[in-house]
């Protein structure tokens, strides 16, 4: 097998007015365009630790949130920087990676795919970070409020949950959700 098999390539896409890195890129920003979520593409520079400037994929102002996209699992060096990020802006940043689509816990499983988080907080005065993985897009069927939560429950996003007792907190997999994932993926760029 050549060395080109195993490294992934980055095709710069123009879509929308953004220069996108990648096609990946390019595809979660149609994904955030079906759902309604306004995004910055590569908002600014940070700063991080030593030194060290770092420009964030996507600025999520609704959620407050930093989302880097990766091809591949990412590496400690990347991981490290998104950690680094959550310090200095003192906002979530997550990274989603891997296959783009509906997400299953059976991809997590498998490690095909998944969504980090790294969220940061303040411990006796000190900034640190809590990581976790399987953060998944999702919607409130009742109300249809938007959010990242693990394994995409969302309980903890509205009031829908305790007020409405028949309805299911799983709200990864919507109607809107798999439209927006089919969409974006079945886009051909020229
Ligand atoms: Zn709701």
């Amino acid at each position: 097998m050549s060395l080109r098999a195993h490294s992934i390539t980055a095709i710069p896409t123009r879509l929308n007015g953004n220069n996108f890195r990648s096609r990946i890129e390019a595809r979660w920003s149609i994904f955030f365009n079906e759902i309604g979520i306004e995004f910055e593409y590569e908002p600014c520079p940070y700063k991080l630790e030593g030194g060290v400037w770092y420009l964030p994929d996507f600025w999520i102002p609704y959620l407050q949130s930093f989302i880097e996209i990766k091809g591949g699992k990412p590496t400690r060096q990347e991981i490290w920087k998104a950690k680094q990020l959550a310090i200095v802006t003192r906002r979530p940043v997550y990274i989603f990676w891997g296959r783009f689509g509906v997400p299953s816990h059976q991809y997590v499983r498998n490690a095909t795919d998944s969504a980090y988080i790294y969220r940061p907080y303040i411990q006796r005065g000190k900034i640190k970070v809590v990581s976790d993985n399987a953060h998944w897009w999702c919607e409130c069927s009742y109300c249809h409020t938007i959010s990242i939560q693990f394994e995409g429950v969302t309980n903890e996003i509205c009031d829908c949950f305790k007020s409405h007792y028949l309805y299911t907190a799983e709200g990864f997999s919507t109607t809107r959700l798999v439209m927006a994932y089919l969409e974006a993926s079945r886009t051909k760029f020229k």
